[in-house]
């Protein structure tokens, strides 16, 4: 080891950044990651102790399911002494629900995890994975005083750091692939790394590396649309394990007030589904009671999401009903900000 060097782990999971054409199909497969440091030798430049893991084999990031995010924690803590930082070579479709369940599944994390991939295989000619690799890098190795400066769980694309639990893939076809719209980003890049210190999260006292690895999956979405039957609610909410429901509503939370739409929440909440409430609005916050549309859902005991974000909402709901807490104590933390995913008024 190189103590004066920062060390960086490469973890590579899939996703187009190491994706060739299969000359047969047509169809872009990831491919293994020796492939990708051929396309890359700057990375030896950076001056850093640089090691990688590879998944085998790699996948898209379609494939991923939560024992995936348990793999991803596993590798972080068994090598977190090792390194100063760790990148996420991942696919971009659930880069965002990945980084948002490491966000949670991370417990006193106190170094970066710096989600990236590409729009573009890194083999191309155009390729935004070059840039987005090698920053992620400087991102996840920069110290000042010896301490990490974000020491986070984010998503570094295209010129810009996000938070990962506060990010959306909003772009299938340009480079600005995602967004951070109710919090700012931790770092932009252009001729200079600017990081802005006030919104990056700082652990407070230190303390080991904690890794929920545990998952419930129990849990659905309802994204409310005018003209939905009560049919189809019923559909959703026939799911007898359910646990919890993501009820992703109008504006800043409001829903029918009709009786056939009511009377199956309340029912739903008398069967102890914890049910949240998620703007389908990408910028502004759930607030409970500002519209009589609203209203009935706080009295029938459904939850504000505030400003959280789906992926963020569906990961947290996973990982805390995964562990040994009341029904009480879930619905306290979901409107807590735990690893700041919400801002709470
Ligand atoms: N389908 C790819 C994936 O998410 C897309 C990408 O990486 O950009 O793995």
């Amino acid at each position: 080891m190189h103590p004066e060097k920062s060390s960086i782990l490469l973890i590579y999971t899939g996703g187009t950044i190491g994706m060739l054409k299969d000359p047969v199909k047509g169809t872009l497969k990831p491919i293994d990651f020796t492939n990708i440091m051929k396309h890359i030798p700057e990375i030896k430049g950076l001056g850093y102790f640089i090691e990688s893991v590879s998944f085998d084999p790699p996948i898209d990031s379609s494939e991923i399911e939560p024992g995936i995010w348990t793999r991803i924690a596993e590798i972080i803590e068994e090598n977190y002494q090792k390194f100063d930082g760790f990148v996420v070579l991942h696919g971009t479709d659930t880069m965002a629900y990945s980084a948002s369940a490491l966000s949670f599944m991370l417990e006193d994390l106190a170094k970066p995890v710096i989600f990236t991939g590409a729009q573009l295989p890194i083999g191309a000619l155009r390729t935004d994975g070059k840039e987005n690799l090698i920053t992620s890098i400087v991102i996840a190795a920069a110290k000042e005083y010896g301490k990490p400066v974000v020491p986070e769980v984010c998503i570094y694309f295209e010129s810009k750091l996000s938070r990962g639990n506060r990010t959306t893939k909003v772009n299938a076809e340009h480079f600005n692939a995602f967004q951070s719209a109710n919090y700012p980003y931790l770092a932009k890049a252009g001729v200079h790394l600017v990081y802005d210190r006030e919104h990056i999260r700082y652990p407070g006292k230190f303390r080991d590396l904690v890794v929920h690895k545990n998952f419930n999956q129990h849990i659905a979405i309802l994204k409310l649309f005018p003209g939905m039957t009560p049919e189809y609610m019923d559909a959703v909410l026939g799911y007898s394990a359910m646990k919890a429901l993501i009820l992703e509503t109008y504006g800043a939370g409001n829903a029918p007030t009709g009786a056939w739409f009511l009377d199956r929440i309340q029912k739903a909440a008398r069967r102890n589904i914890i049910i949240l409430d998620v703007t389908q609005c990408r910028w502004g916050s759930v607030e409970l009671g500002r519209y009589e549309t609203s209203r009935h859902l706080l009295n029938a005991g459904v939850i504000s999401g505030y400003d959280i974000t789906t992926e963020a909402a569906t990961t947290k709901l996973m990982v805390l009903l995964a562990q040994n807490l009341t029904d009480d104590e879930v619905k306290m933390l979901l409107n807590k900000s735990l690893k700041g995913e919400i801002t709470v008024p």
